[in-house]
């Protein structure tokens, strides 16, 4: 769903707020990872539809196939509509998540819960084509490559994996002490399913298959995400400070205007430039200059907030706006006073512009230092476009040269 979807549903946001991904409104980055958990979803709901046509044409072809050799006797009735039952119930929450994903997208283990469901039809399918002699448990392996793609973390491809064996492992051993009665396989000694050799080595092969294909998937999906970051970080960040670079900051810059309009909240943005540095450079040299660079660039990363998340994002956004000049990004943080509400925490734009200009100050490079003027501007008291709140911004990061350099100072209204 989006954002502007959900505005006028208290109901669906107080459950987002229990269960959800975010605890309030959505940051920037929250939103961005939505839309990622929403491609991959897609992707799983069409693996779905996929694998369910699959399971229909074979089912047609086996049927078809033992009708014709005269096999089919041994099938029940039962099996067939208990199977028939369980392939509608498939068909039935995949149509759901095919038409709700991007409402579903927004609550934390529902992914986890999709690929348990297949686990549960997976092994009613196993059970009711024969147990121990059913081939079906392959589809496991499926289930165990789809947790790695569609899960956030490595660690999930195992835990789906383990169900996965572990729930075949509890549905060989019933059948083998005969508490769910095992039913018959056409074409197959039904003696087998209570062979305990054959079973204890059937298990311990599937095992083994689903363990391989969570390995391979984990280490597969380790280096494409590891990729795609790389890739991201290289087009949003600047390479010699790591900060974000001025594109990314007039793309975020905009997306908190956009937010912070939508949800009524305030944001600030502050704007710096280094002290002297030509002389800096002059004196020390360019690339102590780059040094003097990088070690302010580590003020703003120790400074700034960050999500509690694993892995964590960053709250506020540092950029390197030019040469020497930076820009941070403070969401949902006013000028002066406290924020209220689920992100608590004491900052304030002015605070925070304060303790940097401090940090930066006491910024020791073999004993070269250095001083940053900051000029702080606060959306939308001081303007409610990208354009005007960086000119608010810069006339007060102009008054703090002329007013003597290594101070902060506040735009005008
Ligand atoms: P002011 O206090 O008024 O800001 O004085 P300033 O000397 O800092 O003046 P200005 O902002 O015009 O100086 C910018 C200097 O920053 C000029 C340029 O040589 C230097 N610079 C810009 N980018 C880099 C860089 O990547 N590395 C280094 N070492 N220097 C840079
Ligand atoms: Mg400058
Ligand atoms: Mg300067």
């Amino acid at each position: 769903m989006t954002a502007e979807r959900i505005e006028g549903m208290e109901w669906f946001k107080s459950l987002i707020k229990r269960f959800g991904v975010y605890r309030g409104d959505p940051t920037t980055q929250e939103l961005e990872m939505l839309a990622e958990t929403q491609v991959r979803m897609q992707l799983v709901v069409k693996t779905r539809w996929m694998l369910l046509i699959l399971l229909t044409c074979y089912g047609m072809y086996a049927g078809g196939f033992m009708y014709f050799s005269g096999n089919v006797t041994d099938l029940q009735l039962s099996q067939i509509l208990v199977l028939g039952g369980a392939m509608a119930a498939v068909v039935a929450y995949n149509l759901f998540y095919h038409r709700y994903f991007r409402e579903l997208s927004h609550f934390v283990f529902i992914n986890h819960l999709q690929i348990l469901l297949d686990i549960l039809f997976v092994t009613i399918l196993i059970h009711y084509s024969g147990g121990a002699l059913s081939w079906f448990w392959t589809v496991y392996l499926i289930l165990t490559l789809e947790a790695s793609f569609l899960l956030e973390r490595r660690g999930d491809a195992w835990f789906i994996g383990a169900v996965g064996g572990l729930t075949y492992g509890a549905l060989l051993t019933a059948e083998f002490y005969s508490v769910i009665p095992p039913l018959r396989m056409p074409l197959i000694d039904p003696a087998l399913q209570h062979n305990f050799v054959y079973v204890m080595l059937l298990w311990f092969w599937v095992s083994l298959m689903n363990g391989t294909v969570a390995i391979i998937s984990a280490y597969l999906m380790a280096i494409i995400r590891k990729r795609e970051n790389d890739l991201k970080l290289m087009v949003i960040k600047d390479q010699m400070t790591r900060l974000y670079n001025r594109a990314y900051f007039f793309k975020t810059l905009n997306s908190e205007i956009q937010r912070s309009l939508r949800y009524d909240h305030v944001f600030s943005v502050i704007l710096l430039d280094l002290d002297n540095f030509k002389k800096f450079n002059d004196t020390y040299g360019h690339l102590e200059g780059d040094r003097l660079l990088k070690g302010v660039a580590q003020v703003f990363r120790d400074n700034i907030r960050r999500s509690e998340t694993e892995p964590p994002y960053d709250v506020d956004v540092p950029c390197r706006y030019g040469g020497e000049e930076f820009a941070i990004i403070l969401p949902e943080t006013p000028l002066q006073g406290g924020t209220e509400g689920e992100r608590s925490s004491s900052i304030n734009a002015m605070a925070f512009a304060e303790r940097i200009r401090r940090d930066v100050e006491r910024l020791d490079i073999d004993g070269r230092t250095a001083t940053v003027s900051i000029g702080v501007a606060a959306f939308p008291q001081h303007g409610t476009t990208p354009d005007d709140l960086v000119k608010a911004a810069d006339d007060a990061l102009y008054r703090a040269k002329h007013g003597g350099k290594n101070r902060v100072e506040l735009a005008a209204e």
